[in-house]
């Protein structure tokens, strides 16, 4: 016979690692499988805690002798181990629904194709401002898990991702920002952008009246789906395209919040993070601090000097008057559509890396106008160079940060900008998307 409470979680990574120590500081008997190698840091946490644990194999007589699994994000639903176990009625779910059943805060939840890292420090920056009991914490620095294995916190704000909603059932947001739906990670939702749309709401799921639902009315997409769905939660959506009643939208360069009959303005030209998408990002955000009564002065000033986080259009130098800017997070389409978008002098492009099923088509009306060379940073750049070969004369291959900044470098002239945004993921050249944006500033500090 199971003994209860016999929890093993699959993968041993920052919300694995997280997870196992939650449950172990609850009393549960925990486990820890990780298919490949447990980081030092991770491993340590696991040894010290007194938690089992394995790595570079499944025990199947262990993992399938759980009552629960808690799944990491990066583990696709098909592979043989959750296959087995739901075979098996075990309940596989994700790090943040179990974290959520042991924490009495208001959670702020943050989701979308993009942005969410972006809005979810920016969420933390106002309140933590305004003197709430905040943590930051999901997919972005610590885990859920693991911050709240220390303490327990008033407010909780949460980057969520859709492999983390994926395996959510009855977690609830207090208040859901959804910020866009494009296309993205198609090859783990079977080329099916309707599962990915699906997973994406789920943000919203068992939300009742007295919570909160802050979404994008620009975005086609979230649009639509909402026409077909019912939430108890009161919406509260953002437009830079229309006049809305409540939320916020644009009235002559400024931004009109309006929550719970209560209005005020804030210039535009104040925001601290320029670009379209920036300012979506500023809506969601003081949208989501009015809920909470922060004072008007409060917001405006950290919606005015909020700092983002690195490798997000992040500005790197000057280089004898060619800007060169590291946005190595855009790993989608869209994420390098607003980057494009937000630049105002002539582009040398630095793009690519590993395709998730791209659809160029909609970058090339901005690489026409605005691109001038294309430098290609990957190991197969055909489908780059096919798309844009009748926009762009000056397309190049590189197989390394150095040599794409030198390149961009001697094609690039004062006035001139060298984006580093590559709308593909880092993995065929580079550990990650950090390891990515931190080689190409090297490059060019050492130009
Ligand atoms: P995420 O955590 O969703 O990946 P980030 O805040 O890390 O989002 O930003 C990822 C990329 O998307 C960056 O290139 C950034 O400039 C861009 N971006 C940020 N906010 C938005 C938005 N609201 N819409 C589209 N792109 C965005």
């Amino acid at each position: 016979m199971k003994s209860a409470g016999r929890i093993v979680v699959l993968g041993g990574g920052e919300s694995g690692a997280g997870a196992a120590l939650l449950a172990k500081k609850l009393g549960y008997i925990v486990f820890v499988s990780d298919a490949g190698k447990i980081a030092d840091k991770y491993r340590n946490v696991l040894i010290n805690n007194n938690i089992g644990w394995e790595e570079s194999r499944h025990s199947r007589n262990i993992i399938l002798d759980a009552d629960e699994i808690i799944k990491s994000p990066g583990i696709p639903d098909n592979v043989e181990i959750i296959r087995m176990a739901k075979d098996n009625n075990i309940p596989v779910i994700s790090e943040i629904e179990f974290a959520g059943r042991f924490t009495k805060a208001k959670k702020i939840c943050v989701t979308g194709s993009n942005g969410k890292t972006t809005t979810a420090n920016m969420v933390y920056h106002i309140l933590k401002k305004a003197g709430l009991d905040v943590c930051l914490a999901g997919n972005v620095g610590e885990s859920f898990a693991f911050k709240l294995a220390q303490r327990d916190y008033e407010y909780f704000v949460l980057e969520i991702s859709s492999f983390q909603l994926d395996n959510m059932y009855e977690f609830k947001s207090d208040v859901a920002i959804l910020l866009n739906i494009t296309p993205d990670h198609m090859d783990r939702y079977d080329n099916d952008f309707e599962k990915y749309c699906n997973s994406k709401f789920r943000i919203i799921q068992n939300q009742k009246a007295g919570d909160y639902f802050i979404y994008n009315a620009d975005d086609p997409v979230i649009i639509e789906k909402l026409d077909t769905i019912k939430t108890g939660a009161k919406c509260l959506p953002f437009s830079q395209k229309v006049f809305l009643e409540e939320g916020a939208c644009i009235d002559n360069n400024k931004i009109k919040f309006k929550i719970n009959n209560k209005e005020f303005y804030m210039n535009l030209a104040d925001l601290s993070l320029k670009g379209k998408h920036n300012t979506y990002n500023s809506m969601a955000s003081g949208i989501t601090a009015r809920l909470f009564d922060i004072r008007k002065v409060i917001i405006k000033e950290s919606l005015s000097d909020f700092r983002n986080v690195e490798h997000r259009l992040e500005t790197v130098s000057v280089v004898r008057g060619i800007e060169f800017i590291n946005d190595s997070k855009a790993t989608n389409i869209n994420s390098t559509w607003f980057a494009l978008e937000s630049m105002t002098k002539p582009i040398v492009w630095i793009v690519g890396g590993i395709d998730k099923g791209n659809d160029y088509s909609e970058l090339k009306e901005l690489v026409k106008q605005k691109v001038k060379a294309i430098i290609c940073l990957g190991e197969d750049n055909s489908r780059i160079i096919d798309a844009f070969r009748d926009e762009v004369s000056d397309i190049v291959e590189t197989v390394s940060a150095k040599d794409a900044v030198k390149t961009a470098y001697s094609i690039g002239k004062p006035g001139d900008v060298v984006l580093l945004s590559p709308a593909c993921a880092s993995f065929d050249l580079f550990e990650n998307f950090e390891d990515r944006g931190n080689k190409f500033k090297q490059a060019v500090y050492d130009l």
